[in-house]
């Protein structure tokens, strides 16, 4: 089965994707983590994903996405790195 990445970091090809060839769930590349520069892939609804890359706010393009999964794909942050980093504001 043919996979389409969709890169989110810096040079993506997203301007240059035909959208009607897409299959209705796409894998998107996160941005590198900001904790521990590991990115992700994240399968996600390409009608969703589409939307939010149109500039439809992120959590009512993924409105059943939890906050911690929206941080991820948006930002590459994992949500166990978050939590470390939360925690580590407490000190
Ligand atoms: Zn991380």
């Amino acid at each position: 089965m043919a996979q389409t990445i969709i890169n989110l970091g810096i040079g993506h090809k997203e301007s240059s994707m035909d959208e009607n060839t897409l299959p209705s769930t796409v894998t998107a590349v996160t941005p590198p983590c900001m904790m521990c520069g590991d990115t992700s892939r994240i399968e996600v609804d390409r009608d969703q994903y589409l939307a939010w890359r149109r500039g439809t706010l992120i959590q009512q393009a993924f409105p059943e996405m939890s906050p911690a999964d929206r941080e991820h794909l948006k930002s590459g942050t994992h949500p166990a790195c978050w939590d470390d980093m939360t925690k580590g504001e407490d000190l």
